[in-house]
C-alpha cells in the first residue's frame, strides 16, 4: 500500500488504541472535547494544538490527557489533533485561573480561553520581514560602481552594520522605499530576513534608582520583601496623589525580575500615558511591553509570544493583559485599583482587580493594589486582615495638598444661562492674571445634554435608546452617547415647526468653554474630552501642550482626572459636584468621592499651592463634606457602616440578570415566568423584574433582576439552579453580571 495513503487514513479515523486528549477551543463551549493524537504526535496538558472544530480549524489548548470521564463516544466520531505547535505549554496556574474565572463569572470556559488566545495567529511561525545591510564588497571606501547622492546616503546610513527595514532607511536617507529595494536587486544592498524581537527582554534593574524619603523607603522595602518571598500576599499601597506610589512599586517590579520572574502592571486604559512610560524608562532603562486596545496587531503578536515564551519581562497593560499566558508570572500590580474600568461590561463580565488577586493566589505570588482612594471592598479586606497595608501619607518633596472650597450655588448663583459662580469666576481671573493654569471639570461631553422647544416643549430623544440627544455645537449635531445615533441640529422644531424656538438646557464642556471666553476673552482654552482630543496620540499631544503652558484654562471630562501632572495648574473648579450623585447607583457616593478627589489632586502638584472649588447645591451631602474636609477615612467609615446595615457589598453579595429583546411584550412575559420560577431560600432575595434605567438601548428593551445574598452564600450555585430550570427564548438575550459595578 502507498504510505501517503496510509497516513491519510490515520488522520481521518482514530486507530485502535490511539491516545486521547481533551482539547479546549476558544469558542463559546463549556468544556474541552476529546481528540486523538495521530501516531508520532505527543501532546500533554497546556500544549497548544490545532484541531478541527465543525467545519473550521482552530488553535486550542490540551486541557487534560486521556478521554473525558463518564462518556462513551463513538471512536469513529473522534477527530485527530492536526498539529502541536512548537511552543512552551500554557502553565497550569494559568489554566486553573481560566477555569476559576469561568466558574465565578458563569461564562463558558471556551470564551474565557479566547481572552487568553487573544492573538489567533501568534502560534504560527512569524511572517518574516526583510531588512537590508551593506554587503562587505562595497563596505570599503572604493565602491565598485558609482552611486547617486541618494544611494550614497543609504549606504552611509547603513555603515554601522545594523540591518534595517526599507521604510526606516527611506525615512533616514530621505529617499523612497522603492530605491532601497532596487539597490538590493542591483547588489548594492543585501536583503536578509528578520523577525521582530519580543519587547522588553532586557531590563536594567539598577538604571535609575531613586533615593527614597523615609516613609517611601519603608514601603519600598516591604514590597521588595513580598516580591523576594514569591508567595501569595495581597497588599494595599495607599497614598495621596503625588506621594510616589509608582516609584515605590517599581521596586517590587525590580525585585520580581531579580527573582527571574515576569511582572504585570495593570492600569486603567486611559492611564497608559506617556509620562508613565517615560518614568518606567527612566527607572529601568528601556520601554515595557504594552498591552491595550490601541496596540497594533503586529505588536500584539510579538508581545503575546514574548510573554508566553517568558522572554518579555514586564507588561504594562489594560485589564485584558491579565489573561496573557505568562510563562512565569511573579507579580501583579493593579494601579488605581478602585477604577470602574477594571470591570469588563461585555462578553465575559469580570473585574480585573478581583481576578488579579485570584491569579496571584493560584500562581502563589504577591499582588499589589494601589490607590489614593481605595475601594470600600479593598479597605474592608485590609480591616479583616486579608491584605497587608502600606501607606504613604504625604506628597513627595513637600508639595502641599490643595485648599478646598465648597461653593453653595444657592448662595452664589451663576448668572442666567451661566454655570460659573462668582467665587469661581474670581479665582479664574486671579489665576489667569498670575499666569497660572485653571482646570474646569465637568463630566459631560458636548454643548448641552438636552435640547427642547420653548414653544411646544418637544424634547429631542434618541430613536433607539431611552436617552436625550446631546448637542455638539462644534459639529452642529445632536448625538446619542449610548448608541452613536446622530442628526443635524434642525432649525425648526420637528413637532410644532416653530423656527428659532430650540433651547439648550444644561451645560456640557463646549458650553463652559463659551462661558470662559466671555469671562476671559484673552485666555487660551482647550477642551480635553475623548471625542475632542480623539486618538490616544492626540490626547498625548494635548497633554504635552498643557504641560508646556500653551493653554490657560482647560475644560475637561474625566480623562483629565488621571495620571497627569501639570506643574502650573493651581486652580481647579468642579462645575457640578452633584452630577454623579443622582440616580440609585450603590456606589454613586464612593465613585463621586474618588473622581472628585482625583480631579482635585490635579491642583498644585508642584511648588505652587493649589485651590479647588466645588460647586454644589448640596453642601451638606456627606461626599461633599468629606471632600471639603479632605477626610477620606471618615467618609469610608460612614459609607461602610451604611452598606453593612443594608447587607450590600462588600458585606453581602449581588448578581444582576439583564434580559433584553426587541419585543417588550414577549420580554415581560418571559421575565414574569422567570421570576416565578426563582427558588426560595433564606438569605437570598430576588428583586425584579424591573425596567432597567436604560429601559431601551440600541433598539432593545431591557429588564433587570437583582439577586442579593449573604456574604458567604454560593450565589453562582443558586443562579445555576434557577437558570437550569428555564429556557431563554432565542429572541431574548440573558446576561449574568456577578458583582455588578454598573446598574444602567
Ligand atoms: P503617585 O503614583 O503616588 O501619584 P508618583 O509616583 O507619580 O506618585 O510621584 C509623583 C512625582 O514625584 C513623580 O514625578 C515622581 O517621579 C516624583 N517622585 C516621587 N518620589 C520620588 C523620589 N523619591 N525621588 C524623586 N522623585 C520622586
Ligand atoms: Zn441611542
Amino acid at each position: 500500500m502507498d504510505m501517503s495513503q496510509a497516513s491519510f487514513f490515520t488522520v481521518d479515523q482514530a486507530p485502535e488504541g490511539a491516545e486521547r486528549v481533551q482539547v479546549l477551543a476558544p469558542y463559546p463551549l463549556s468544556r474541552a472535547y476529546d481528540y486523538f493524537l495521530p501516531e508520532g504526535m505527543a501532546a500533554g496538558p497546556g500544549d497548544y494544538v490545532r484541531i478541527p472544530l465543525g467545519r473550521r480549524e482552530t488553535p486550542g489548548v490540551v486541557w487534560a490527557a486521556g478521554e473525558a470521564e463518564g462518556e462513551k463516544i463513538d471512536p469513529k466520531k473522534i477527530k485527530p489533533v492536526l498539529q502541536r505547535y512548537d511552543f512552551p505549554p500554557m502553565p497550569q496556574a494559568q489554566r486553573e485561573f481560566l477555569e476559576w474565572v469561568a466558574r465565578y463569572t458563569m461564562a463558558d470556559l471556551g470564551s474565557v480561553l479566547k481572552m487568553s488566545l487573544s492573538v489567533p495567529d501568534a502560534l504560527s511561525p512569524p511572517k518574516e520581514a526583510t531588512a537590508y545591510t551593506v554587503p562587505p564588497e562595497i563596505h570599503g571606501a572604493a565602491a565598485p560602481f558609482k552611486l547617486t547622492a541618494a544611494r550614497q546616503r543609504v549606504i552611509d546610513f547603513l555603515k554601522d552594520g545594523v540591518p534595517r527595514r526599507a521604510a526606516d532607511i527611506a525615512r533616514e536617507a530621505g529617499c523612497g522605499a522603492g530605491l532601497v529595494r532596487s539597490m538590493a536587486t542591483a547588489g548594492q544592498l543585501k536583503a536578509i530576513a528578520v523577525s521582530a524581537p519580543a519587547p522588553c527582554r532586557v531590563v536594567d534593574l539598577s538604571h535609575g534608582v531613586v533615593s527614597f524619603s523615609g516613609e517611601q523607603q519603608v514601603a519600598a522595602n516591604a514590597l521588595r520583601g513580598f516580591a523576594e518571598k514569591q508567595e501569595y500576599a495581597g497588599v494595599l499601597l495607599d497614598g495621596v496623589t503625588g506621594a510616589g506610589k509608582t516609584e515605590v512599586y517599581f521596586e517590587a517590579v525590580a525585585e520580581t525580575l531579580r527573582q527571574g520572574k515576569q511582572a504585570l502592571v495593570l492600569l486603567p486604559e486611559i492611564s497608559l500615558s506617556a509620562p508613565f512610560l517615560e518614568r518606567f524608562e527612566k527607572r529601568f532603562g528601556s520601554a515595557p511591553a504594552l498591552w491595550h486596545s490601541e496596540v497594533p496587531a503586529a505588536q500584539r503578536r510579538v508581545t503575546w509570544t514574548g510573554v508566553a515564551a517568558g522572554d518579555t519581562k514586564v507588561v504594562i497593560g489594560a485589564r485584558s493583559a491579565l489573561f496573557l499566558p505568562f510563562a512565569d508570572l511573579g507579580l501583579i500590580v493593579v494601579d488605581e485599583e478602585h477604577d470602574a474600568s477594571y470591570k469588563q461590561e461585555e462578553g465575559v463580565m469580570y473585574n480585573a482587580r478581583d481576578m488579579a488577586v485570584v491569579r496571584a493566589n493560584l500562581g502563589n505570588f504577591p499582588v499589589v493594589l494601589v490607590s489614593a482612594t481605595p475601594s470600600l471592598e479593598t479597605m474592608v479586606n485590609v480591616e479583616q486582615g486579608k491584605y497587608s497595608y502600606l501607606r504613604l501619607p504625604s506628597r513627595h518633596a513637600g508639595a502641599q495638598l490643595p485648599e478646598m472650597n465648597v461653593v453653595n450655588l444657592k448662595q452664589f448663583p451663576p448668572g442666567r444661562n451661566r454655570f460659573i459662580s462668582p467665587p469661581l469666576e474670581k479665582a479664574l481671573r486671579e489665576t489667569f492674571h498670575a499666569a497660572e493654569q485653571s482646570l474646569l471639570f465637568l463630566n459631560r461631553r458636548g454643548y448641552a445634554p438636552l435640547t427642547l422647544c420653548r414653544t411646544c416643549g418637544h424634547r429631542f430623544q434618541c430613536p433607539s435608546c431611552s436617552a436625550w440627544l446631546v448637542e455638539h455645537r462644534r459639529h452642529n449635531r445632536l448625538q446619542c452617547h449610548h448608541c452613536g445615533y446622530a442628526q443635524k441640529v434642525p432649525t425648526a422644531c420637528p413637532e410644532c415647526n416653530d423656527a428659532d424656538s430650540l433651547a439648550a438646557c444644561g451645560p456640557g464642556v463646549e458650553r463652559i468653554q463659551e462661558e470662559v471666553h466671555a469671562l476671559l476673552p484673552d485666555a487660551r482654552t482647550f477642551i480635553l474630552a475623548s471625542d475632542v482630543a480623539g486618538s490616544p496620540t492626540a490626547i498625548r499631544t494635548a497633554v504635552r501642550d498643557i504641560e508646556e503652558g500653551k493653554y490657560d484654562v482647560i475644560i475637561g471630562t474625566q480623562i483629565i482626572a488621571k495620571g497627569h501632572h501639570f506643574p502650573s495648574l493651581t486652580c481647579v473648579g468642579v462645575v457640578d459636584a452633584d452630577l454623579g450623585l443622582a440616580g440609585g447607583d450603590l456606589r454613586a457616593g464612593e465613585r463621586t468621592f474618588q473622581l472628585l478627589h482625583q480631579v482635585a489632586g490635579r491642583a498644585g502638584r508642584a511648588q505652587k499651592p493649589g485651590r479647588v472649588f466645588l460647586q454644589t447645591y448640596m453642601p451638606e451631602q456627606s461626599v461633599i463634606r468629606a471632600l471639603a474636609a479632605s477626610d477620606r477615612d471618615a467618609f469610608l467609615a460612614a459609607e461602610s457602616a451604611e452598606r453593612e446595615r443594608a447587607g450590600m457589598p462588600p458585606f453581602g453579595r449581588l448578581a444582576a440578570l439583564i434580559l433584553s429583546g426587541p419585543d417588550d411584550v414577549k420580554l415581560d412575559v418571559f421575565c414574569r415566568s422567570l421570576a416565578q420560577s426563582a427558588p426560595r431560600y433564606d438569605d437570598i432575595t430576588v428583586l425584579g423584574p424591573a425596567p432597567a434605567p436604560m429601559a431601551f438601548l440600541r433598539g432593545k428593551h431591557r429588564r433587570r433582576f437583582l439577586v442579593k445574598a449573604g456574604r458567604n452564600l454560593p450565589l453562582q450555585k443558586y443562579l445555576a439552579e434557577w437558570l437550569g430550570m428555564v429556557k431563554v427564548p432565542s429572541a431574548l438575550q440573558l446576561k449574568i453580571d456577578i458583582d455588578p459595578q454598573s446598574f444602567f
